[in-house]
């Protein structure tokens, strides 16, 4: 990382971090300071994944003649409850890549997770807590809870999005011209972003396992970084709350560890689908089904009965 080494903050949060005030992501989002300098991204969350999800070669007349430029749309992720969307245009693709890469770095958002329902019951942060919608241009996404095992049964751009914010299981749907990638991006995105503007109750974060941001709650240690002398470790809220996080996965109810076929055998049941079979049958089943047009009826059919009602009804299960 020697480009952190060298490098000189400009801004409140980014000296923030530089002088060991701020130690996490979750702590830098909380400020409520812009986040201007992808430095910042790059010392607090060093695991960060990326993927180009659209190359578009754009050709321009102008008085000198033609013009080719690159439009570039990149999805990064540190596949631990931060993703982040960001493009850019330029003449050459390499550079115009990494620069879409900083601007995704800089529009980085907290994702949160839970097991998703009572029926799944294996309590880790493996989906969407609850469903979530979001938009951009004609297009309308729905992501929802999915049980542990099912994969991500959403389509490419959405599955890319979704993945690098850490989310192994969901459903999801889009509607409107999904061709057009960076609205079904930003679509995938918003309906992300929603998942933090949800207050959900203290009891069912904890029942449901609920966490926002990382399992693996990650503190720079700056030293190290800048390739200083490390520092005694401050007992502060920060490590007090990185405790209650590993805490979290041993509340595990005796009655609810059952295998992962049991689930899916549950699910398809759940929906009327024949449940037996091995494992894959059963995921490739439900999956089939969550692709059909019987269970986007149904889908559209929970939405009909209001947001509101819908809400309620999942914190009941
Ligand atoms: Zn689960």
């Amino acid at each position: 990382m020697r480009r952190v080494e060298e490098w000189i903050p400009k801004t409140e949060l980014g000296k923030m971090v530089v002088r060991g005030e701020v130690k996490s992501m979750s702590q830098a989002l909380r400020t409520g300071l812009p986040l201007r300098e992808s430095e910042i991204v790059d010392i607090l969350l060093p695991d960060m994944d990326d993927e180009v999800l659209d190359v578009n070669m754009v050709q321009r007349m102008t008085d000198s003649g033609r013009r080719i430029n690159f439009g570039i749309i990149v999805v990064v992720g540190n596949g631990d409850g931060y993703v982040g969307l960001g493009r850019s245009k330029g003449r050459e693709v390499g550079p115009a890549i990494r620069k879409a890469i900083d601007n995704a770095k800089l529009n980085m958002i907290e994702v949160k997770r839970g097991c998703g329902s009572w029926e799944c019951g294996c309590f880790r942060p493996h989906t969407l807590p609850f469903r979530v919608t979001g938009k951009s241009g004609s297009v309308e996404i729905t992501l929802k809870p999915a049980p542990r095992g099912v994969g991500l049964a959403v389509a490419d751009v959405a599955k890319s999005v979704v993945r690098l914010a850490g989310i192994e299981d969901a459903w999801g749907f889009a509607r409107g011209h999904t061709k057009t990638t960076i609205n079904y991006a930003r679509a995938t995105f918003n309906a992300l972003r929603q998942s933090m503007e949800y207050k959900v109750a203290d009891d069912q974060m904890r029942g449901l396992h609920v966490i926002s941001g990382p399992v693996n709650h990650y503190e720079v240690d700056l030293a190290a970084v800048m390739g200083q002398k490390a520092e005694a470790p401050e007992a502060g809220e920060a490590a007090e709350e990185a405790e209650e996080m590993e805490e979290l996965p041993q509340i595990q109810p005796k009655d609810v560890r059952r295998s992962r076929k049991a689930q899916l055998q549950d699910w398809c049941e759940a929906f009327g689908l024949d449940s037996s079979g091995k494992v894959d049958d059963l995921r490739k089943r439900l999956i089939a089904f969550l692709e059909s047009e019987d269970y986007q009826a149904l889908l559209r059919k929970e939405a009909e009965q209001g947001e509101g009602a819908a809400a309620a009804k999942e914190g009941e299960e």
